[in-house]
Formats: C-alpha cells, structure tokens, sequence
C-alpha cells in the first residue's frame, strides 16, 4: 500500500475513540472486522468500510482486521459471493491474513448461548404466528404486549429449542426469543427474536441445523469471540446497540466489543441496496454484477477504476455521523487524479475521418517517438507509425471555422501530435455534402512536432496512421440513472429513472498501433479521457476497450 502511513490519514472520531482506548490502557490491540453478508456483490459503500476497518488495522500497532461472512441465513447466500467478496477485499489492497471467519463457525457457541439465556430464564420459545407477533409487538406510541408463551418453564423452553433445532416443527411454528420487555420504548427491545425455524441446508454446515441465528444475537456474540475491539457499523444500527449490549452483558462474555455507528456511503445517480442492485441484475436492466455502469467494486474494478482512487476517496470522505449524498464527481475526481499520475498516453481516434498528406511519398513510413507520460519520464517512450494516410478526428475539422478554432480548416496550420506541422488545402465530400477526407500538405522540417524557424501553431491534434491502425469498439459511459436520488422519488419505482443512454458504443475507432498489446492497465487516450480494455468482452482481433471517465468533469457543465 503507497500512502496509509497514519500521518497521511485524516483522522476520524473512531480513531479518536481507539486513540483514547489505548491511551488509557483499555486496549493494547486493536481488532476490528468487516462482516458482509454473502448475498450479493460488494459496492463501493462496502468500501467504505472496508476502507474503515483495515485501515485501522493498518494503522495501529499490531491490530488486525477479521472478515467474517455473516452467514445466518442460507437461503440467499451463494459461495459464488463469497469468492467474489474476497477477490474485492484483496483488490483493493487488504489482507486479513489468518483472519477469515463466518459466523456459521461459532453455530454450536451460538446455540450454547442461547441455551445459557433459557437457563438464566433470559429467552423463551414463542409459538404465535407471526402474524400475532406483529400484532402484539405494539408500535411507537402503544406498548407491546405479553405473549402468552412468555412464562413457559425453562425446562419446556429447552426441550422446544432443542427439537427446533433437529428439525421437528415447520418454519414459523416456533421462535425463541429474548425475555426483555414488551414496554421498551425502544422497539429492538421488546422481546426480539435469536433463533427461528429455516428448514434448509447451509453451504458450511449442511444439514446440521434446522434453526439459523438472527443478525442481532449472531453478530454480538461473533464480534465477542474474536474478541473484536471496536465493531463499526452504520447508523441505522444505532437503535440496535442497546440490544448489543444487553446479550453481551446478560450472557457474560470473556469480551465486550463496543459497537460504533458512522454514516453509510451514499452516491448521487446510482443506487447501492443489495436489494435494488439484484433487481437490477435479476431483471436484465444492466448485463450482471460486473457491469461497468453499476456502483459495484466489481464493475468498477472492469470499467478502470484503481484501487488507489477508491481508496483515496474513501479517505477523502471521511468518516462522520453525518447522513449525506456525496456527489459522483468527487469519486471521478479521485480516479481522474491517480489516472492522470499514472495512465499511459496513447493516441486514439474515436470517430475517424481520412487525413491525406499530397506531398508525402506514396510508399514513404517512419516510425516517430511519442513519451509515454509527460511527467513521468522514468515511463520511457514508444515508436508511433507514421504514413501518407492518417485517421483524425471529425471534430478536428471544420467548415468556415470561426477564428479561434485552433485546428483544421482550409488555410490552417496545426501540429500533428509527435509528427510534423501540417496545413489543411482542401477537403473531399460525398453526394451528401458530408466531408470524407481531409487534404494537407505538410512541412517536412517541423519533424517532431517543432519548427526551426520558431514560427507558432496554436493547436496540437491526435492522428493514427492508417495502414497501421489497430480497430476497436469503445463504450462510453454515462450516469445509470438520470436523477440524483432514484430510490426516493415519491410513488415510483427507481428503475424508471434509469438512463436510456448511460451506454453509447462506437465501433470503429482506430487506435495507435501499439494499442495491439495492451495490457490491463489504464490508458489516457490524449484529449480523450481514461480508457481500459473491457477484461470480459475483449478479444484479440476484437478490442473492446471501456472509458473509464473524461478527462474533465465535462458531465456538471452538460446539466
Ligand atoms: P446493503 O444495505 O447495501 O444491502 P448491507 O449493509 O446489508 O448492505 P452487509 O453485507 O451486511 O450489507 O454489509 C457489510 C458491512 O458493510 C456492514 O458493516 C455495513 O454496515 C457496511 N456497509 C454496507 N453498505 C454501506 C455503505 N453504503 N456505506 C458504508 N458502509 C456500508
Ligand atoms: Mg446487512
């Protein structure tokens, strides 16, 4: 990792409360953890916290970061979100080194824990319907009310709670629960649920168990056992945290997390609920988890994102209370600033027009010398073909041009990128007026791009040359939905503001020669923006290369 020495990371509130814990001698060893539940894709809100969690671990001494699949509920977790869940973590630069865990793990605990609760007449098998359980759970204004199997024997609670577990009862038949209070003005606390009845397999323990422990006793005894320091988490588990407490005091754990809730990540113009994200997946609106446009760190791993952006702007973010939306453009800015640094520059033209130079020999090729970063020398250079007949880009040609257009137009002299000055004489058109090749003459003293006699041209333009050109397929993409806040517009459904157009494809663009052998990495495709091979739908003899973003935020200007 390049930067995350604790000088360079602003520090947080949560920092500050690990800074005091250790000051005061509460801990010697920091433990955090990340703890997703493998049911569907990580996104970059994951990354946030991710971000979070190791970098603590990073950061202070001898503390480590655990990942543990929270896996209580089999019927929607897949081990296809497992393999995927680590591959993000590593991607983006963490290690949990002997530290993987899943809460399937500690089951017999967990259950040795729940018979401990019984014991101390601390739970209770419930055998409402579900139904009654909402009924008689009350709401915000009405207090709840007893259940009337609230005061069976412990001896009868143990005996359900055992044959619950081997598979007796159908689901929904019984539910053991917390004996708390029916009258907490806080909901979580009126006698909430620790086990309840799923008659299905599970990809770690098989057929082993027939009841699954619920999130809020599971993760609380889970963090207690890893002995996990400090286990962060988002605001909306703000109201859960006296349930946290409560099972670790009641059942006397060796340790006693605290829990710490900070303010989830929100972007603008994209969604990130697991919920939404498969329905978009499951529905067919974007082409599976990995797709380029979605907020997922998988897509964005595909469309060109680098681990380095995503993590500057975690940092950049911070960490608060605070509930926010922050804008799309703060990411891009991050991913623009490490592509600027480090992408490679090539030339690319992606809506090409023939340029053809009269006075250069027919047959006549030179290889010409472009650098490869303009600051970063170290990046050396590379040979660039140069012939008779280039591509440029339409763009750079215009009728009647107004004075301050830098480029091509009759009578004007541009510099043709690393190559030669060249002045446009005249152009050829088709039947329907539409320009179909550029003609110029060139000055064969301004090789390289300058000229001796120190005359000036204002403008500087990308070319390929033909013959040598690579073909390829570029996507460009825009903004998946076409309001900031999809999932809060009143009586609709978010996925009716998904953008029509927030992916165009252009197919024949021709890209500099050595474009054949690109790698993985990222290019900058000069007056272009930041562009990658697609590492799903590329192929030798087909690039398929995606743009990662524009060179500037030319996205604000357009709205
Ligand atoms: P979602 O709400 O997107 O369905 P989740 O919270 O159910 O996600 P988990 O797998 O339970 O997903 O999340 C693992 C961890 O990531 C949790 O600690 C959760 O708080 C954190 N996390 C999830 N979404 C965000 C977010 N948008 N910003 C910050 N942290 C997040
Ligand atoms: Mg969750």
């Amino acid at each position: 990792m390049s930067d995350s020495s604790p000088e360079l990371v602003p520090s947080n509130f949560i920092r500050n409360i690990i800074d005091a814990d250790i000051e005061s001698g509460k801990h010697q060893r920091v433990i955090t953890r990340f703890p997703p539940e493998p049911n569907g894709y990580l996104h970059i809100g994951h990354a946030k916290s991710i971000c979070l969690n190791f970098g603590i671990a990073q950061d202070y001494p001898e503390a480590t970061c655990h990942l543990r699949f929270d896996d209580t509920n089999p019927g929607k977790e897949k081990s296809e979100y497992i393999d995927a869940i680590k591959e993000d973590v590593r991607w983006l630069g963490f290690d949990w080194a002997d530290n993987l865990h899943h809460t399937s793990d500690y089951f017999e605990q967990l259950y040795a824990y729940a018979v401990q609760l019984i014991k101390n007449d601390k739970a209770y098998v419930d055998s409402l319907s579900a139904e009654d359980i909402r009924l008689y759970r009350g709401n915000l204004t009405e207090a709840g009310k007893d259940s009337p199997y609230r005061n069976r024997s412990v001896d009868e609670n143990l005996d359900l709670l055992e044959r619950m577990k081997n598979g007796e009862f159908a689901e929904g038949e019984h539910l053991l629960r917390a004996k708390i209070d029916m009258a907490a003005p806080n909901i979580n606390m009126r006698d909430p649920a620790i086990y309840r009845i799923k008659n299905m397999s599970h990809p770690m323990t098989g057929d082993t168990w027939h009841i699954y422990p619920m999130y809020d006793f599971a993760h609380c005894v889970s963090d207690a056992i890893e002995s996990i320091t400090h286990s962060l988490c988002t605001l909306e588990f703000e109201d859960h945290r006296p349930l946290y407490d409560w099972f670790l005091d009641e059942l006397k754990t060796p340790a006693h997390p605290q829990q710490i809730e900070f303010s989830r990540l929100n972007l603008d113009y994209t969604v990130m609920s697991k919920r939404k994200l498969h329905e978009m997946v499951e529905g067919g609106y974007v082409n599976g988890w990995n797709d380029p446009r979605l907020p997922t760190l998988s897509g964005m791993r595909r469309r060109g994102y680098t681990p380095n952006a995503i993590r500057d702007f975690c940092s950049r973010i911070g960490v608060t209370k605070k509930d926010n939306i922050v804008e799309m453009s703060v990411l891009e800015n991050s991913l623009r600033e490490d592509l600027d640094a480090n992408a490679t520059r090539a030339l690319a033209v992606l809506d090409p027009i023939k340029l053809i130079i009269d006075n250069y020999p027919d047959d006549q090729e030179e290889m010409l010398n472009g650098v490869n970063h303009p600051k970063k020398p170290e990046l050396g250079t590379r040979d660039i073909p140069f012939s008779k007949e280039l591509y440029i880009e339409r763009s750079d040609y215009m009728e009647d041009a107004p004075k301050k257009f830098f480029r091509l137009t009759e009578g004007r002299e541009v510099r043709l990128r690393f190559a030669y000055y060249v002045t446009c004489t005249d152009v050829v058109k088709d039947n329907a007026g539409e320009v179909t090749e550029v003609h110029c003459s060139y000055d064969p003293q301004t090789r390289g791009g300058k000229s001796e006699d120190g005359r000036k041209v204002k403008g500087t333009i990308h070319w390929v040359s033909a013959k040598h050109a690579v073909k390829a397929k570029i996507r460009q993409y825009d903004r998946l939905f076409t309001v900031p806040d999809p999932a809060s517009e009143k009586d609709r459904d978010f996925k009716e503001f998904i953008n029509n157009d927030s992916v165009s494809v252009l197919t024949d663009c021709q890209l500099e020669a050595s474009l054949l052998r690109a790698g993985a990495q990222a290019y900058q495709f000069e007056r272009q923006g930041y562009f990658c091979l697609d590492n799903v739908d590329s192929q030798a003899g087909a690039l398929v290369f995606n743009r990662i973003v524009t060179l500037r935020d030319s996205w604000a200007k357009k709205k």
